[in-house]
């Protein structure tokens, strides 16, 4: 007993390596999420493979290489997309030359981030314990050009899967959403997950989030897959959430600095 509770406080105080740090979990058997769950983000990509080419759904926090992992699942092109470009989505992207951006963000991806790069740091390392082989130091947020622009109602064609993207603003202002139809998969970023959600930010948009959720909540889902958080999502939260969104409407307080909203197993920052 004595021996384990040390050999715990040893393994605690230890950097993690390069191959820990991502978790891979299979949702069927051309489908991954990869989870960065040492950091308190717990961000979540997917790796969607089809016949032709493959789909990463964001690129995570950019703290170790996403592509090693992706690499050991398919050895297809992969196309990257973000659901949103914040930094915790795009931090892989520098892995992936071919890689899709909503207009309304690209300023972000060419010098305009809304955050300045130590701001970024800070969060990478509030209590989180680094890989050895990762150097704040030397972390910038990525900037690119994307290859392609994408719009609304876009469909991103694998081969045997078509993804639909669907534009989700209020979160941020080209946030986006994508659906399988076939499968019934909803990817959801940074729209619906449990835990605190953001509408807070200058270039966030409280009415833009409840038109969002009007426009998902008539989609025939059948799983959720959020940026962050627990991967355990009742397609009912969907509606759970709308409700709410509307009664904030309704009582004047979906707006910037109203406060923060708890309803349980999420809540929402205004
Ligand atoms: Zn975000
Ligand atoms: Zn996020």
């Amino acid at each position: 007993m004595f021996q384990k509770i040390i050999l715990k406080r040893f393994l605690s105080g230890m950097k993690k390596s390069d191959s820990s740090w991502f978790t891979v979990d299979k949702i069927d058997e051309c489908t991954f999420v990869i989870s960065e769950y040492s950091h308190w983000e717990e961000t979540h990509c997917y790796l969607l493979i089809g016949k032709e080419k493959a789909l990463l759904i964001d690129t995570g926090l950019g703290v170790c290489d996403i592509s090693k992992e992706v690499s050991k699942l398919t050895s297809k092109h992969i196309c990257a997309v973000a659901t949103h470009i914040h930094w915790d989505h795009i931090g892989g992207h520098k892995y992936y030359p071919d890689f899709f951006a909503h207009r309304a963000e690209l300023d972000w991806l060419s010098g305009k981030f809304p955050l300045p790069v130590e701001t970024v740091k800070q969060l990478i390392s509030k209590d989180c314990i680094l890989p050895q082989e990762f150097d704040i130091g030397s972390y910038d947020i990525f900037q690119g050009k994307p290859s392609s622009l994408i719009c609304d109602g876009d469909t991103i064609d694998l081969g045997n899967r078509k993804i639909i993207a669907l534009h989700t603003p209020g979160h941020s202002p080209g946030h986006l959403c994508f659906f399988e139809e076939e499968s019934g998969y909803f990817f959801s970023g940074d729209l619906i997950y449990k835990g605190m959600l953001f509408a807070n930010y200058p270039s966030t948009d409280p009415k833009a989030y409840l038109e969002s959720l009007e426009k998902v909540s008539s989609l025939p889902i059948k799983r959720i897959f959020p940026g962050h958080h627990s991967l355990d999502l009742k397609n009912e939260i969907i509606k759970e959430m709308l409700h709410e969104f509307r009664n904030l409407d309704r009582n004047g307080n979906l707006h910037h600095g109203a406060g923060t909203f708890d309803f349980g197993e999420w809540s929402i920052k205004l």
